[in-house]
């Protein structure tokens, strides 16, 4: 079997662009993603190796991937982390690696990672306030979370983006003062609907605040915001500057306003399992293939499996709706 051909679905979305989770593991426990105790994490043997997720991404980089993200968890305490993105930045085909990160570790990471290769940066921050900071997260962290954005724009990354998780009833007070500090500091201020992964399973519409809301909120609080020509397609926010051309803010509304026919995601999960979407019920075994002495043949058919099973559309907003078991942490945002 000839393993190179693009990754097409059942509806003609070309994938190429697949993010890794590095680890299920994290030093917070933000209440959207994670439970706040007695957390039971995979064992270490059961995570991939980064040999296991270079051959990997070797092989789906042979049917047209070309953009990774690592997350997680948390990716950074995922020892030695620049090491998987020196190996993943010799694939060839593979022209950007990026990072979603909650900033705790990265003041002192950002410069071995940019050496290592990494092209960008996600840093999540869902306010500046350190009671709201700790509200969410129920750890402490935001001084760290401020000096790692500060490290990581000293060594010379560009355009970092800021995720806040918008949540009814927490976000509203953090909207301007958000995208104030964006505008401040020359970042990217993006706001992601609050999306049916909890581990608690507390979600509930009542608690999604929609970009259009926040939008008013910043127009309100800072001035008009015009938006930005397009730049991917397949990109999941839509992008806004301030008038002024001072700052830019991106809305990700994945409930109020699906992206899914945009699609060109595809996920591997920290214990190796193939995911055609977040809120896929199913899973494909690649760690099977990968220690079972499997071909880079039988690995690609089985991502092509995955992929031809993808649905249109993750449904959330339908009485269909089945919440996927992992939570967004087991799974990689
Ligand atoms: N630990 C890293 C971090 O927080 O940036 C990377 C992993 S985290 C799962 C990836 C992204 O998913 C973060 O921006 C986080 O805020 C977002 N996220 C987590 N749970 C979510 C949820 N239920 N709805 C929307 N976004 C969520
Ligand atoms: Fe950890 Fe990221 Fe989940 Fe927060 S969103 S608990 S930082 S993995």
């Amino acid at each position: 079997m000839n393993i190179s051909g693009p990754l097409v679905d059942g509806f003609g979305r070309v994938h190429t662009n697949l993010r890794i989770s590095v680890t299920d593991r994290c030093n917070i426990r933000c209440f959207y993603c994670m439970p706040a105790e007695n957390v039971r994490f995979k064992p270490r043997r059961e995570l991939l190796s980064f040999e296991e997720i270079e051959r990997f991404t070797r092989v789906v980089a042979l049917m047209g991937v070309n953009k990774i993200r690592l997350t997680g968890g948390e990716p950074l305490v995922r020892h030695d982390l620049a090491l998987l993105v020196k190996k993943i930045a010799q694939v060839p085909g593979i022209r950007d690696i990026a990072l979603t990160t909650n900033g705790i570790l990265l003041a002192e990471q950002a410069q071995g990672l940019k050496d290592a290769g990494l092209k960008r940066l996600n840093i999540s921050l869902d306010s500046l306030n350190r009671e709201t900071f700790f509200k969410i997260s129920r750890r402490e962290g935001l001084e760290q979370v401020l000096a790692g954005i500060f490290a990581a724009q000293r060594i010379g990354f560009k355009k970092i983006r800021l995720n806040a998780v918008a949540i009814r009833g927490i976000t509203e007070p953090e909207i301007v003062p958000l995208g104030g500090f964006a505008r401040e500091h020359g970042l990217e201020m993006r706001f992601i609907e609050f999306m049916p992964l909890d581990a608690d399973g507390n979600w509930d519409t009542d608690q999604v605040l929609s970009g259009a809301r926040i939008r008013a909120a910043l127009e309100e609080g800072i001035g008009p915001l015009v938006p930005l020509p397009v730049e991917d397609p397949s990109q999941p926010a839509s992008d806004f500057a301030f008038a002024d051309g001072v700052g830019r803010i991106g809305f990700i509304n994945p409930v109020t306003q699906p992206f899914c026919q945009r699609c060109n995601r595809l996920r591997l999960t920290a214990e190796g399992q193939v995911r055609n979407c977040l809120f896929s019920t199913e899973e494909w075994d690649a760690r099977a293939v990968l220690r079972s002495g499997g071909s880079d043949e039988e690995l690609a058919q089985l991502v092509r499996a995955s992929i031809g099973a993808k649905r249109a559309g993750h449904g959330i907003n339908s009485d269909q709706f089945v919440k996927p078991e992992r939570a967004m942490y087991q799974i990689g945002g």
